[in-house]
């Protein structure tokens, strides 16, 4: 079988992977590497053919000469998920991790059709059933839940059984003698268990992610990595800060969610949030700056000379600066019984498994802003019968005119004035909706795409907001710099700040700037510090 995503190296790039890794050959049957291992080579095929399988032995694709394998993990360090054979005698170049990582630093066209490459398998993967993780745990369980949208936001291949689905009789055996506090089961790759894991543990385990020390000490901790977290991460580590950022969920933020971005400068054809987020993730490393999730920060506690962020599992980070970059999160529909859906037939987000899901379904999108017009087109263009509701009389008073035209050309149906009053369905399985005019529209799945409100509560009143939650900064927070708050050294840039343009291009573009003001800052404060202590001479001197 052809990979969708196979495309081929020429040979001067086969000439510089060689002259990096060693030259092997393989046997036909012999296995270059399998689904639990940890880690494995980039491998450029020469000669003959490799296939890649599933767990049951069932080829996904098939890459000949010049062809290469590898997928987003190879970079990410996460567990593999699939297993490459020899089909037939191969002689390959096996080129290591580390060395890849650097090459991909240096030579641009070789990262671009690595880069684009692997994210593209990785969606071709998310879609292929039974790859991945396993998640064993009825939807009542909110672990379950939690794990199931720790996979979700993270794009791993995973399967949700649930034992109490009758498609699924083999799910509730297998959690058979557990109690509920033992649930998920979540079964990775290679086959390892794990009883009702946290986030943490399960990331952890697929190797994604760094381990923090229980206390870090840093100059600049960015506490969200979406574009306002990374923009900074980017700035701050290439102009010499010691720069961690954390993030309780994924890497990317919202904007990783976003099928596609068309308004972020420099691609004119648009780009996939993903695809956007996941080289500025490569590109922060590439400057050192640490990145790690998932850790949330739970609370922030002033200090002099270091503030203190805490976290969960007991770690913390103390830093000279901090970036507030928790952006915002999507609202939830006030009607009774939406939990029961959430997460079967009610999603947030429209990724490549959804859009899988409700192909040749009635899907309703509710929400009149970009976000909801995107992923109202790309349920679309998967086959769904797509209706968008909104509130307002007309849609062109907050969605961008090109979405309005897909829209159109993508057959989705528009109901302007239209709210949803109630839910029906059973076992979380939605059937229809009832809108406050009283009609009854029947809806297989709905997304919900609904503004956002900031995740600012762990913050409490250490920092000033404005009556939304939102942070507020520069002159309305009595600040010096415009980005820091009301706490001198502590910043907040994006979705999360007050007045912000909700929009990727500003994210990036304040978590920039935010870096420039943490240097002012810093600066002010060595200055300040020095004069104390020059003032303290002068009066111990004075004195004697
Ligand atoms: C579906 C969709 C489509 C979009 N399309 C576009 C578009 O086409 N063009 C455009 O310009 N914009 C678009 N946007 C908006 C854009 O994505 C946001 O403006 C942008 O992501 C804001 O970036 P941010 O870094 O401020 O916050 P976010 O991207 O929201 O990132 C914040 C991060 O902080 C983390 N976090 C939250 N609380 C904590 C905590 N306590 N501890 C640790 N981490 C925490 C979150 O997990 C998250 O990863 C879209 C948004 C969505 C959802």
């Amino acid at each position: 079988m052809a990979s969708p995503s196979s495309p081929r190296l020429s040979a001067s790039q086969l000439k510089t992977l060689a002259g990096l890794g060693e030259e092997r050959t393989a046997d036909a049957g012999d296995v270059l590497y399998r689904i639990g291992d940890p880690s494995y080579p980039f491998i450029a095929v020469l000669e003959g053919a490799v296939a890649i399988n599933d767990e049951a032995g069932n080829e996904i694709a098939r890459h000949g000469p010049s062809g290469f394998l590898g997928e987003l993990n190879l970079l990410s360090g996460q567990t593999v998920f699939v297993t490459a054979v020899a089909a037939e005698p191969v002689r390959y170049i096996a080129v290591e991790r580390d060395t890849l990582r650097e090459l991909l630093f240096d030579d641009g066209p070789l990262s671009e059709l690595l880069l684009s490459t692997f994210i593209a398998r990785r969606e071709v993967l998310q879609r292929v059933h039974g790859l991945g993780i396993e998640i064993f745990g009825p939807h009542s369980s909110e672990a379950t839940m939690r794990i199931l949208d720790f996979a979700r936001s993270n794009r791993l291949p995973f399967t949700w059984r649930d034992p109490g689905s009758p498609q699924d009789p083999a799910a509730a055996e297998i959690v058979a003698g557990l109690d509920a506090a033992s649930l998920p089961l979540v079964r990775l790759p290679g086959g390892t268990e794990l009883k009702a894991p946290s986030t943490g543990q399960v990331s952890r385990a697929l190797g994604i992610g760094r381990v923090l020390e229980p206390r870090e000490e840093v100059d600049l901790a960015v506490i969200g990595a979406g574009p306002a977290g990374l923009g900074a991460a980017v700035y701050g580590a290439s102009e010499g800060l010691d720069t961690l950022v954390i993030d309780s969920t994924a890497l990317g933020g919202q904007a990783g969610s976003s099928r596609r971005i068309e308004n972020y400068l420099g691609f004119p054809a648009g780009i996939t949030g993903n695809e956007l987020t996941g080289r500025a993730v490569t590109q922060a490393r590439k400057f050192n700056a640490r990145l790690a999730s998932p850790y949330r920060a739970l609370s922030l506690e002033p200090g002099h000379g270091r503030h203190v962020v805490r976290l969960e599992d007991d770690h913390e980070i103390a830093a000279r600066a901090v970036l507030l970059a928790t952006g915002a999160q999507y609202r939830r529909l006030p009607v009774e019984g939406l939990a029961n859906y959430e997460g079967m037939s009610v999603f947030y987000a429209a990724g490549p498994p959804e859009s899988q899901a409700c192909g040749a379904s009635r899907v309703g999108v509710v929400g009149g802003g970009n976000s909801a017009g995107q992923a109202a087109v790309w349920l679309a263009r998967g086959g769904a019968l797509v209706t968008l509701l909104h509130r307002r009389a007309d849609l062109r008073e907050t969605m961008s005119d090109y979405l309005v035209r897909e829209l159109d050309r993508y057959g989705v149906a528009v109901r302007d004035r239209s709210e949803i009053a109630e839910l029906h369905g059973d076992g979380g399985q939605l059937e229809a909706v009832t809108l406050k005019t009283g009609d009854r529209v029947p809806f297989s799945f709905l997304f919900l795409f609904l503004g956002a409100a900031p995740c600012t509560e762990w913050l409490g009143d250490v920092v000033a907001r404005d009556e939304h939650g939102f942070v507020l900064t520069g002159a309305a927070a009595g600040a010096e710099y415009i980005l820091e708050t009301s706490l001198p050294g502590v910043f907040a840039a994006g979705d999360v700040r007050s007045g912000s343009t909700k929009r990727c291009a500003t994210a990036v573009g304040e978590g920039a700037m935010a870096v420039q003001l943490v240097h002012h800052r810093l600066a002010a404060t060595l200055k300040l510090g020095r004069e104390v202590a020059l003032t303290g001479d002068v009066r111990q001197h004075g004195a004697q």
